[in-house]
């Protein structure tokens, strides 16, 4: 349900959650005079070293949950992974944005697709897999190549398998636990983009781009805005994300990931109800950020309007790049017009986000030069001996 009312700021806000977008949606609301209050279960966590407080405790643990809520004026998520029951108890003692119902959705894929699918929304064609039992029907309306995906608790293509022949099929599930899960088709995308709809409580609609997404390993490498995309199928992927926001009635953030097939088709991939990272150029390079829009809208504020001031592109700095020590920060800031963002995250393993640097230019080509540039200086080997 959408309540009129208004957090103001002094208020204090909480997240669930322990990660970089908590992180950084906590530094956009103190800076608009809220104060910010996380709950995870990490030690020193990337939020926790810029919030008024923390507790360290379980998502399971009913007791520190109702302390919690009861102790802060909303409740909001800063990832999808966390369990709908803690969102449920959570609204028994306090305002919870996004609802435990989009949450609910929108962290399985199995419920994810049906609901889109159900409401006529573009997916590629799918069968759900509940039991060993449903694989040999799954494969044979969906075909090959195809992609069998847990339902539930994935990201960064975790809990994912290319199933190229019939023979992929029974070890794929085997691998992944045989678990509730989806058989896709395999889509041959030309490329993939994402918009970030912003719907505030008052029903207020705006967006980030669509953004032009590679990635390598599963994992978000790269964003470029504006994204190289046809008007018309731009706009189309604007409003399929209003739609979606209305149909869900989601408050807050919610970034719809979109494959752009060869014959020009939009797909929907996912759906995330929380700030994403293939947003995070507009905290240097739009009159707003995600952050900020997300503040706004949970809190029921009026929403700002996004305006790109230049192209943009963000490249991700995986913990990979301190394999051989610390990466040269100097090297990469003397370039102009970059951006550092690091999560304060203490160790930094292979695949591990860290960090992410942007890249401000006047055409989207340029900024992805320099983004790709600078992102390489971090690692170059010195021409001095
Ligand atoms: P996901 O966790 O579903 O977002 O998947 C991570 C990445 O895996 C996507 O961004 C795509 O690059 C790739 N991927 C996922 N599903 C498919 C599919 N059905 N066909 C081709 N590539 C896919």
């Amino acid at each position: 349900m959408i309540s009129g009312k208004t957090i103001r700021p002094g208020a204090t806000l909480g997240v669930l959650g322990g990660g970089q977008l908590g992180r950084m949606f906590a530094m956009a609301a103190e800076q608009m005079g809220y104060r910010v209050a996380a709950y995870t279960p990490e030690r020193d966590s990337a939020v926790s070293q810029v919030c008024s407080h923390t507790v360290c405790a379980a998502f399971e643990d009913t007791g520190q949950l109702k302390s919690f809520a009861s102790a802060v004026d909303l409740v909001t998520i800063e990832f999808e992974n966390i369990p709908v029951a803690a969102l449920q108890t959570a609204a028994q003692h306090t305002l919870v944005r996004p609802a435990a119902t989009v949450l609910a959705i929108c962290q399985n894929r199995a419920r994810e697709k049906g609901f889109l699918s159900e409401r006529g929304f573009p997916v590629a064609k799918y069968r759900s897999v509940g039991a060993r039992q449903d694989l040999a029907r799954a494969e044979q309306e969906v075909g090959q190549p195809a992609v069998l995906k847990a339902a539930g608790f994935g990201y960064d293509g975790k809990g994912q398998r290319i199933v190229r022949s019939s023979a992929d099929l029974l070890p794929a599930w085997s691998s992944l636990g045989e678990q509730e899960s989806i058989l896709e088709e395999f889509v041959d995308f030309e490329k993939e983009i994402s918009v970030i709809g912003v719907r505030s409580a008052a029903s207020e609609f705006s967006a980030f781009g669509p953004i032009e997404n590679v990635h390598r390993n599963h994992i978000l490498d790269l964003s470029l805005v504006p994204a190289g995309l046809d008007g018309a199928l731009a706009d189309q992927a604007v409003r399929l994300t209003q739609h979606i926001m209305e149909e869900l009635d989601a408050v807050g953030l919610l970034c719809v990931e979109f494959f752009v097939t060869s014959s020009g088709k939009l797909l929907i991939n996912e759906l995330a109800p929380r700030p994403h990272n293939s947003g995070h150029w507009s905290l240097d390079a739009c009159s707003v950020s995600q952050f900020e829009q997300h503040v706004r809208a949970i809190a029921g504020l009026p929403l700002a309007r996004p305006l790109l001031r230049t192209a943009a592109c963000m490249v991700n700095l995986l913990g990979d790049l301190w394999a051989d020590g610390e990466p040269d920060w100097g090297a990469a800031l003397a370039l102009p017009d970059i951006h550092l963002h690091l999560y304060g995250k203490g160790q930094a393993r292979p695949g591990r986000k860290m960090g992410h640097l942007t890249a401000c230019a006047d055409q989207v080509e340029h900024a992805l030069e320099k983004a790709l540039d600078a992102r390489a200086r971090l690692t170059a080997v010195s021409s001095v001996p």
